[in-house]
């Protein structure tokens, strides 16, 4: 059974109803932890295959949620939200019981004498934090990762995107106990109260501004964190690209799911000699692609809100004001809630699409004289989720992976790094702490755990009285170490 609570109850009894509610469950799931703490890998295996057939069974259901709350297309749904959690499953389930034989470690000169192993122990309880842009997918793919590690879970989806967050709370409420994994439906209030509770893990994927909410909320349980963030990710066309390849695969990472992915490219930087090549180029692959208004097109989603939509159409305002060009597109449909992909060109340093995450279909397209300009511009804002490169050039991509930071990069294509299953996934710093996917997500609800065991350890001849016989000895370990 799964809790749903209604958002911004007023009345108080109501509050301590649902508070008490989540309180319950959360203790139920505490038990749970202690008897998973010695699951194999079958029981473990069997919570994943049950998971994967659940989202199978209801695949019809999650398509018509997501073209409920924002007009995702069919296969946008199949590529964005279905293909990513089964792909997850797969990889988890093929390498399951070789992570969780841990790790046999050499002894170093100090610890001869000793036979030692790193175990992957699981964390406990975890609170599982998910946007709306990816509904179904960023509730799942972590719980993907929390059952393999052993760990029962709360998940806490989005409000903005009320249909996907009810198809997935009947999916779990369907298919496991919640003592293993429950859904709380709900919004800032909701999750507040969630985050009093002392879980062993919180996995968030969101803003990076909430993320500082939730970080801050986990110091005072000293619970450990995932932040999967967001953020501005640059992508770079240099002289020697394949425009036609670059213009297309910036457009189908930029434009899919209206570029509402936290991946998306946020802005284009193409080398002065072939800004307008590519600019022709990615305008024309628009015009083929969703006719000559995508607000007509079925293989185009709706802003998810209002109030997204305001802001995206306000940013766009302000760009033109300042004095950016519509290169292509640049159509607002307040009725079916549609901004068109929008190339931008010409566009001021000081506006709004150069200093907030996009987060929706404008891309402006700067361009530039010498890679110095696009490095120094990119380290000097906060370190990126993810930066493309399209070039020939190996010495220009050498340069531009070793001389800025990014969450994952991509070179001649771009969110490909998404879908790598034996890849971490992740941002650094203001983009994201921690890792998912694959090993990386099972290795973010485990504990390393080291365990030292004595076969004929001589630490004990360090142990006091100090004699001379001990210092000696001290002093000539120091000596083997420099
Ligand atoms: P958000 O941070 O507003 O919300 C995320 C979750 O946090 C939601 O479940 C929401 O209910 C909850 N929340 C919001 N405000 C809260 C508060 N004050 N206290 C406690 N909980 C709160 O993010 P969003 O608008 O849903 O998603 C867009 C952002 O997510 C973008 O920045 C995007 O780049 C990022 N994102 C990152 C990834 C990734 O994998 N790194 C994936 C998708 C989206």
């Amino acid at each position: 059974m799964s809790v749903a609570t209604q958002p911004a109850a007023a009345d108080p009894r109501f509050e301590n109803a649902a508070i008490a509610d989540m309180k319950r469950i959360f203790s139920k799931q505490q038990a749970t932890a202690l008897q998973w703490r010695t699951s194999v890998a079958s029981a473990r295996i069997a919570r994943l295959d049950k998971l994967r057939d659940a989202l199978l069974e209801r695949e019809e259901a999650i398509k018509a949620a997501c073209a409920a709350d924002f007009g995702k297309p069919e296969p946008e749904v199949d590529i964005g939200e279905l293909i990513p959690i089964l792909a997850e499953i797969k990889a988890t389930k093929k390498h399951l019981k070789k992570w969780m034989r841990g790790e046999r470690v050499w002894p170093t000169s100090l610890m001869f004498g000793t036979k030692t192993r790193v175990r992957y122990e699981p964390k406990g309880v975890a609170l599982i934090i998910a946007p709306w842009n990816y509904p179904v997918n960023l509730s799942l793919m972590p719980l993907v990762s929390a059952l393999a590690a052993g760990c029962p879970a709360i998940l806490k989806p989005s409000e903005m995107t009320p249909e996907s967050s009810r198809v997935t709370r009947e999916l779990i409420a369907a298919t496991f106990d919640e003592a293993e994994v429950a859904v709380v439906e709900g919004a800032v209030e909701e999750t507040t109260a969630l985050l009093e509770l002392p879980f062993d893990h919180i996995f968030f994927t969101g803003s990076p501004g909430v993320g500082k909410i939730i970080m801050a909320a986990a110091a005072k349980n000293l619970t450990s964190v995932t932040l999967e963030l967001g953020g501005k990710s640059p992508t770079i066309v240099d002289e020697t690209a394949d425009i036609e390849r670059a213009a297309k695969g910036i457009n189908f990472g930029k434009f899919l799911n209206a570029g509402q992915t936290c991946i998306a490219p946020d802005y284009v930087y193409v080398h002065e000699t072939v800004k307008d090549k590519f600019i022709a180029a990615a305008a024309q692959h628009l015009r083929d692609t969703y006719g000559e208004d995508a607000g007509d097109s079925a293989d185009y989603a709706k802003i998810v809100n209002e109030r997204h939509y305001e802001r995206i159409s306000a940013m766009l305002a302000e760009a033109t004001q300042k004095g950016a060009r519509v290169a292509s597109g640049g159509h607002t449909h307040e009725d079916k809630r549609v901004i068109t992909p929008t190339l931008l060109d010409a566009v001021p340093e000081d506006a709004r699409v150069m200093s907030e995450e996009i987060f929706g279909p404008l891309l402006p397209v700067l361009p530039y004289r010498s890679l110095d300009e696009v490095i120094d511009f990119i380290n000097a804002k906060p370190k990126p989720l993810a930066l493309y490169v399209y070039s020939g050039n190996r010495g220009n991509i050498k340069r531009l992976i070793e001389e800025t930071s990014a969450g994952g990069s991509c070179i001649n294509t771009c969110t490909s790094q998404y879908l790598h299953m034996n890849a971490p996934f992740g941002g650094v710093n203001n983009s994201g702490i921690g890792n998912s996917h694959g090993k990386w997500g099972f290795k973010a609800f485990s504990h390393e755990r080291t365990i030292v065991e004595n076969k004929f350890a001589a630490t004990l001849l360090m142990a006091p009285p100090y004699t001379d016989f001990v210092r000696r000895l001290i002093r000539i370990i120091k000596l083997t170490l420099k």
